[in-house]
């Protein structure tokens, strides 16, 4: 039966260089090379079977690209270069040498288009009769690389509300193939006239409230103009409006920004006005006619 490190083995032949990597897998610990002047940005995040994906459905590969692009959608809306990430994966015990491989070809497709190398990690397995299930972790290392990175906190009343692509009805499958935003994010962040920025990832509507609250602002959202994906289209029909999945699906991993109003694009980047921030403190939508508060109906994990 094969083992962890015969998987270890595997994995310390499939590094590509990096001139970032003094020493990648096979040590205690990756070092890297850090340019003077650089700043570190360190993100983590997980996807776990049943809630982000589902193993019976979804294969390996998709799985493994899906954990790693919502780590690089969260460089992409720091406006930072993504330079390095490590890994952890619990397995179901049997899931075998091939399927753990997949999974990390998956991370790799997604990092690889990125040129971030995954320098560590750590696997183990845990028996599926005492609930064991698939569990994948990543945690990215960023380099601001002669920009500030952009946060969360600095929307102004006046400002313009953007996002960078058309939202809604992801769980179709965009949530598993998307394309994190990084190389408009750092465009975006280069041009020093973005205010604020974050990537949808739990719905427009509870996203945005990240950034008011960060901002002391409130936000006006104009239902008109938020660009609804065709997926939206190809729902099933339910008790939500087209515009409602677009507001609070989540998983877009759109950029959602705030800049000087009025403009459709920024540098080479197409933008999409969906409203404008406002003194607050309150989020309305303005829709059908209808100025009313802006639920957070996104997701929200509880606890
Ligand atoms: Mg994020």
């Amino acid at each position: 039966m094969p083992a962890e490190f015969d998987f270890v083995d595997w994995l310390g032949r499939q590094q590509p260089t990096s001139p970032h990597v003094a020493v990648g897998v096979g040590d205690d610990l990756a070092v890297l090379r850090w340019d003077a002047g650089d700043l570190l940005l360190v993100g983590a995040d997980q996807v776990l079977d049943g809630v982000h994906f589902d193993s019976a459905v979804h294969p390996p590969r998709l799985i493994g690209r899906k954990v790693m692009n919502r780590n690089l959608s969260d460089c992409a809306a720091m406006g930072c270069l993504p330079a390095a990430a490590v890994c952890t994966a619990a397995l179901p015990k049997g899931t075998g040498l091939d399927y753990a491989k997949q999974l990390h070809l998956g991370m790799r497709d997604a990092a690889d288009a990125f040129d971030c190398p995954i320098v560590g990690g750590d696997t183990a397995s845990w028996s599926p009769s005492t609930g064991g299930r698939l569990h994948l972790s990543v945690t990215i290392l960023a380099r601001s690389a002669g920009i500030e990175p952009v946060l969360r906190g600095g929307a102004r009343p006046g400002d313009g509300i953007y996002v960078t692509g058309p939202l809604g009805g992801s769980i179709l499958g965009r949530h598993l193939t998307f394309t994190p935003r990084v190389r408009e994010g750092r465009v975006l962040a280069k041009s020093s006239r973005v205010t604020a920025m974050i990537d949808l990832s739990d719905g427009l509507s509870r996203d945005l409230r990240h950034i008011c609250q960060r901002s002391g602002v409130g936000a006006l959202i104009l239902g008109e103009q938020v660009p609804l994906h065709d997926d939206v289209r190809r729902l099933p029909p339910d008790s939500r409006s087209l515009l409602e999945h677009a507001l609070h699906d989540g998983e877009d991993h759109e950029l959602l920004l705030t800049a000087p109003a009025g403009l459709d694009q920024l540098a080479d980047v197409p933008l999409w006005p969906v409203g404008m921030i406002t003194q607050g403190p309150e989020l309305l939508l303005k829709a059908g006619g209808k100025t009313l508060p802006l639920p957070a109906r996104g997701w929200e994990h509880p606890l």
